[in-house]
């Protein structure tokens, strides 16, 4: 029996709007290929929405993103509104659909696909077969916390201050999330933090720790946060799943990433998970709206399709086609195909569009194997 979804397709700025053509083509794939019937509804956020409505992101947008079944994203920004105020950058729209629909835990596996073993810039043997997951809180901490600003003082110098703050509730319910996971994969979670000089992470360790006497199974290790960043890139199969604040987790995973050789790799999924299991998604690249390569057509796809791969794992439950999507990247990339941020010696490289394509041929061989 077919299931009917919408989708809310926001492709933003940028090659934001480049890579969601790939992500169509996808869906369609889906609709046509298997029992999910996704119908796709289009709408603005980021630049292209304070150039139409002098808004990031509008009110009506918000309602569709909370009626539909999952929401696909491009990305958001550009040089072209680096000069206006914060309170109305395209950045703000992303941070304000994801404040207000709470999804509070931010999910950014880090897998080496093994034909790009040699575009990473870490030696063979450290990275082989790595798969990682950080965990990264996404509604509190430093980016949302009050007061902001920047004021004039006395002297005339200016002071530019931000206020990083975590409560015990927000601790646990992504410390809950993050141990849920870890119980499904190898039991081993890593607590990100700095509690040894900033107060409200050495609050986050405290509740970690308390929420992690539910789960006895899971090993529980905790890490400073400069200390976790060295060891990312010394020996990163150490680590299984990482859990962490808003902004170490923004900096982390970006690190994580070029273990796998490129931003262009890494999807992201962003929940709220009640206790009731029900979950709603947001699913986006790592990557942002790359400005020195928009418009040129080479930016890389397959981290907007791999969102899209773990929307069907997350929200849709169908981990199978999260699989066959995976497995048909890995083929089309051992193939030698790739795009020019993961070229290597000899390999043919693909625009934006062909690799779509070369993927969605891939699929459609898989299947009828
Ligand atoms: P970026 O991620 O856009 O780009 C960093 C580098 O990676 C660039 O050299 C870019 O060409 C390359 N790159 C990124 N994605 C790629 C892809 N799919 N294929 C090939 N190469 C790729 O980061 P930035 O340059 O720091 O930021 C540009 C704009 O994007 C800024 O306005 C920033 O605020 C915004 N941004 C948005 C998001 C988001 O929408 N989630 C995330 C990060 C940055």
């Amino acid at each position: 029996m077919s299931q009917n979804f919408e989708i809310l397709l926001l492709p933003g700025d940028g090659i934001g709007k480049e890579i969601s053509r790939e992500a169509e083509k996808l869906l369609n794939w889906i609709n046509y290929n298997t029992e999910f019937k996704f119908s796709i509804i289009y709408d603005f956020i980021g630049g292209e929405s304070i150039d139409k409505f002098n808004t990031p992101i509008r009110d009506e947008t918000l309602n569709l993103a909370k009626r539909a079944d999952a929401i696909l994203l491009g990305a958001v920004g550009g040089t072209k509104w680096e000069n206006i105020p914060f309170e109305i950058r395209p950045e703000r729209g992303l941070l304000k659909i994801r404040k207000e629909l709470d999804l509070f835990a931010n999910f950014r596996p880090a897998v080496i696909f093994d034909s790009l073993i040699d575009s990473s810039s870490l030696k063979p043997e450290i990275i082989q077969s790595l798969d990682i997951l950080i965990i990264r809180e996404l509604t509190g901490g430093i980016y949302f916390g009050e007061p902001r600003g920047i004021e004039i003082l006395p002297n005339n110098q200016k002071k530019g201050f931000n206020t990083l703050t975590y409560t015990t509730s927000e601790i646990e319910r992504i410390a809950n999330v993050a141990f849920q996971v870890a119980n499904k994969r190898n039991k081993m979670l890593c607590s990100v933090d700095k509690a040894n000089v900033l107060e409200s992470t050495a609050l986050w360790r405290e509740v970690v720790s308390s929420v992690g006497k539910k789960f006895p199974d899971i090993q529980l290790t905790h890490m400073y946060v400069d200390n976790a960043a060295m060891q990312l890139v010394r020996n990163p199969k150490q680590f299984d799943v990482i859990v962490t604040t808003n902004m170490f987790g923004d900096i982390l995973s970006d690190c994580a990433s070029m273990l796998t050789g490129s931003l262009g790799m890494l999807p992201s999924a962003s929940i709220k998970a009640t206790e009731k299991n029900e979950r709603l998604g947001l699913y986006e690249p790592v990557h942002g709206s790359a400005p020195d390569i928009s418009g040129k057509k080479i930016a890389n796809p397959i981290a907007m399709l791999l969102s899209v791969g773990m929307m069907m794992e997350y929200s849709f439950n169908s981990k199978e086609i999260n699989l066959l999507l995976k497995k048909a990247i890995n083929n089309v990339l051992k193939n030698g195909n790739s795009t020019i941020d993961i070229q290597k010696k000899g390999d043919k490289i693909l625009n934006t569009e062909q690799m779509g394509d070369e993927i969605i041929k891939q699929l459609d061989k898989l299947k009828n194997e």
